[in-house]
């Protein structure tokens, strides 16, 4: 890795700006409903704590679209960052400006200051350099941790960096980058991919840049529909992306995806995606035109669930149905406990993507990945071999 790793850098009695990523789901009460990401930024920060940095830490939470929203506010974030860090936290209301700086400079060693969410100023996604300034103004030195916002070229993931200094990785984005490129660089064998989710227009990307990689792709979801279209088979009412059809095609036929993609033998199908009706098993060649495609079924889980018990190693993301509805998740779950089997068997098992995130929660088995990425849309994108902004600008200056 070209950048510099968080030990190698001089912290003790700095202002450190640690860019994280605290994009948390809150409840309809404003409550944080899911702390796995800022439990994910624990070590750095406790890290940076311990070597007695003055800590400037800051993140942006969901699409306030530039504009300040109490209902995005990162004060439900700052409450809990005090539990978990058991000790009183700042909070800097107006984000950058004299009165965040004053915040900066009145820390002392060991001191954490929180920032507002950093999406309420337009010019934080507009990555304007007049932001990264006004950011790097708050510390000595930066380190980015927030892995989940790596693909996006932001004043405080990327312009910043070339404002400061001194700059190195969090142990998270450490972690992420050294587990999402083992998979690209030095894979164990066989390697298999399991993709499911919504579209096949989302991953597209992923599946052109994986199937030379892997030696086995597995398709589940929504995704499989276009699929099974491709080779001919009627899906009824599942969803169905019309104009993916050719490019699924082009993927079956070539001479890889015919040695390597595998689609399901058999899903559950329902009349609508309500969950009223728990829908029924059917070979996937036999969807009734009026059914709909909910999940893969339990001969393809069986038959998935033997190719991941060879694998050594798995890349894993997006849900295999609707799993939202608990009638139709059976799939989902399913795999995850395979993929969690795979792990105890000693394969090297990464899982990506809020869903399959959701669906490992549920199945209980969060503990039994070698690697849980916090970041759905930026591991997407490494493994689609684009080169992440958040992490280019960590190189750019570093020498
Ligand atoms: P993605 O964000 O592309 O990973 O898609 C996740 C979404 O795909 C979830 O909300 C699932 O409900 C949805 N999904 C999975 N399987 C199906 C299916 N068979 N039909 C419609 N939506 C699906």
């Amino acid at each position: 890795m070209a950048f510099r790793r968080l030990n190698e850098l001089e912290v003790t009695g700095r202002r450190v700006f640690v860019r994280v990523d605290f994009n948390v789901p809150l409840g309809p009460d404003g409550s944080v409903t899911d702390d796995a990401r800022i439990a994910a930024s624990l070590p750095t920060l406790r890290y940076l704590i311990e070597k007695g940095a003055r800590l400037v830490v800051a993140s942006h939470l969901g699409r306030p679209k530039g504009k300040r929203d109490p209902k995005q506010s990162l004060r439900p974030v700052h409450a809990l960052l005090e539990r978990y860090l058991r000790r009183p936290v700042r909070f800097a209301e107006g984000i950058v400006g004299a009165e965040a700086e004053a915040l900066s400079r009145g820390l002392q060693d060991g001191e954490v200051l929180l920032l507002e969410n950093l999406r309420f100023d337009p010019r934080e996604e507009a990555n304007d350099p007049a932001m990264s300034r006004a950011l790097a103004a708050l510390a000595d030195a930066y380190v980015n941790d927030a892995f989940g916002s790596a693909h996006r070229a932001h004043a405080s993931t990327a312009g910043i960096a070339a404002c400061v200094n001194d700059h190195a990785a969090g142990f998270l984005m450490e972690r992420e980058l050294n587990a999402l490129g083992r998979l690209l660089e030095s894979p164990e064998r066989p390697f298999l991919a399991v993709l499911g989710g919504a579209k096949v227009s989302g991953k597209i990307d992923v599946l052109r840049h994986l199937l030379p990689r892997v030696d086995g792709l597995l398709i589940g979801g929504g995704m499989m529909y276009t699929f099974l279209r491709a080779r001919g088979i009627a899906t009824g009412r599942s969803l169905v992306e019309e104009d993916r059809i050719e490019t699924a095609r082009e993927l079956l036929e070539s001479r890889e995806g015919a040695a390597k993609i595998l689609l399901p033998s058999d899903c559950r199908v329902a009349e609508d995606a309500s969950g009223r009706d728990p829908g029924r098993v059917v070979a996937a060649g036999s969807i009734p035109p009026e059914q709909a495609g909910v999940d893969i079924g339990p001969a393809t889980l069986a038959s998935m669930g033997s190719s991941l018990g060879e694998a050594r190693t798995v890349f894993w993301n997006g849900p295999m149905g609707i799993f939202e509805v608990p009638a139709y998740a059976e799939g989902t779950i399913g795999i995850a406990r395979e993929v969690a089997k795979a792990t105890k068997r000693g394969a090297f098992t990464v899982v990506g993507g809020g869903d399959s995130l959701a669906a490992v929660a549920r199945a209980g088995v969060e503990r039994q990945f070698s690697h849980c990425s916090t970041g759905g849309g930026a591991s997407l994108e490494f493994l689609e071999g684009r080169v992440l902004p958040g992490v280019a600008a960590l190189e750019g200056v570093t020498p």
